[in-house]
């Protein structure tokens, strides 16, 4: 590992620091900077619209939007290592990006794979600029970890495709223009071999969407309904039936999103242990709590240094591998028992929430919000099942229903 800039990054990152330094909205960097996970969200203003403004009015009109993509679709043509540099450099203000990661991580990149040139040009643009923002349409109430057990049909009419079927826990699908969605075409054959990928326009006729109402309060994500909705085929992503693959192209990109640096709570804890005062005295001055906040500092700069790594294949030009979700297994329980161990630390008032709450409810929100960090993009269990098999080399998950037909798969409702 070499954590110095090359002469060249070097200059990158000068660039971009003083591009950022004249551009940014200064306005909103201290409330950005206070937001942790959980509470994103700015108190005078609609966050919506400024990040919109700052991806499209600033960062893409002056080439700074989705690097690493090619300047015909909407980027700089940026290296990897750069794209990286931006991010440690963006920092707070690339807490506004939030809305455009599934977009710019997945969908992009799944539509700079399969989508024709005349699509990638009319399409890629408005995606990167943040003027439209895309969804990720794969979970269903069947198919969650499973993905390619998911029952949401496409049957081919003519040139088109009409779907029916439900998702579920779809990101963004209240204010997203376009996603991708993953269907089934061939119930006979295996369940990974008769799956085909389509982009459609959100607002197609037959789509409709309804926000999940979370623990928090905010409704972050979606059940998404299909009731014959049309689809041309010249909007299929791959080979009809080959949907799998196209899907993997997709969660491969999620892999290489890496940011700056994954959220563990510590910068917060170690904030707000060091503030306190209980009756005895400061709380940091009290072994036990400094002894947690020690494991939490040794386990933080863990996933800093693993992080790193990954940094440092970008930059030699490798791809990160799957040891990535070292970085989300790890810190998506951490930043759990963070926020629990700051509520027990607020005593009775750690039940309180909102406005009014220590720290405006800081902890409270990354409580209800942490779960979610856990079970998205891949649970804890299925984590540790790909450093298992992928990185230790340790034998195969037993997957029984993997070369039977679709349809001949025992479930309740056909038992
Ligand atoms: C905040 C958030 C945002 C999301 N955004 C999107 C989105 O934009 N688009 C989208 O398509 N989906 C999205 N999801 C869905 C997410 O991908 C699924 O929730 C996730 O893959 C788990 O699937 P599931 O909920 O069906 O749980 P299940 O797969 O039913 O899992 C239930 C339990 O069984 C365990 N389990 C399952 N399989 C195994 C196994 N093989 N070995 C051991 N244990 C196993 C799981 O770990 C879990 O504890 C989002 C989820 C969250 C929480």
């Amino acid at each position: 590992m070499n954590f110095d800039d090359t002469p060249q990054e070097a200059a990158f990152r000068a660039e971009a620091r003083s591009w950022i330094a004249a551009n940014a909205p200064r306005q909103y960097e201290a409330e950005l900077r206070k937001s942790s996970l959980g509470r994103t969200r700015l108190k005078d203003a609609n966050i919506l619209e400024v990040a919109k403004a700052w991806q499209k009015k600033k960062k893409a009109d002056a080439g700074w939007a989705c690097l690493h993509w090619p300047k015909e679709y909407g980027g700089r043509g940026a290296s990897p290592i750069e794209r990286v540099i931006w991010q440690q450099e963006e920092g707070a203000f690339g807490k506004l990006s939030a809305m455009f990661i599934i977009g710019h991580g997945m969908c992009g990149p799944t539509m700079m794979a399969y989508a024709g040139e005349e699509q990638k040009r009319k399409y890629l643009p408005p995606l990167a600029s943040g003027e439209k923002i895309w969804c990720q349409l794969f979970s269903e109430p069947a198919g969650g970890s499973d993905v390619a057990g998911l029952r949401t049909r496409a049957e081919k009419r003519g040139d088109d495709w009409i779907v029916n079927g439900q998702k579920i826990w779809t990101s963004g699908a209240h204010y997203s223009d376009y996603g991708i969605l993953l269907t089934r075409t061939d119930p006979t054959s295996p369940k990974h071999k008769g799956l085909t990928m389509f982009f459609l326009d959100m607002k197609s006729k037959g789509v409709e969407v309804r926000p999940i109402k979370q623990a928090n309060g905010q409704s972050e994500f979606n059940e998404v309904y299909f009731n014959d909705v049309k689809i041309p085929d010249s909007q299929r992503l791959g080979e009809i039936n080959d949907g799998w693959n196209v899907a993997l192209t997709t969660l491969m990109n999620e892999r290489m999103s890496i940011g700056a640096g994954v959220a563990t709570g510590f910068p917060e804890i170690f904030e707000f242990c060091s503030n306190l005062m209980l009756e005895d005295g400061p709380v940091i001055d009290d072994r036990s709590v400094r002894s947690k906040l020690a494991s939490w500092a040794v386990k933080a700069s863990g996933l800093k240094y693993t992080s790193f790594r990954a940094i440092s294949a970008l930059s030699r030009g490798e791809r990160p591998g799957p040891e990535n979700s070292i970085g989300k297994l790890v810190a998506g329980s951490m930043i759990q028992e963070v926020a629990m161990y700051a509520l027990d630390l607020q005593g009775a008032a750690g039940v309180l929430s909102g406005e009014r709450a220590e720290l405006a409810g800081r902890f409270q929100a990354m409580l209800l919000r942490a779960p979610g960090t856990r079970v998205e993009g891949g649970t804890d269990e299925i984590m540790r099942n790909i450093i298992a098999e992928r990185v230790l080399g340790l034998p195969g998950d037993i997957r029984v229903d993997k070369d039977v037909p679709f349809n001949q798969i025992p479930t309740k409702g056909r038992a």
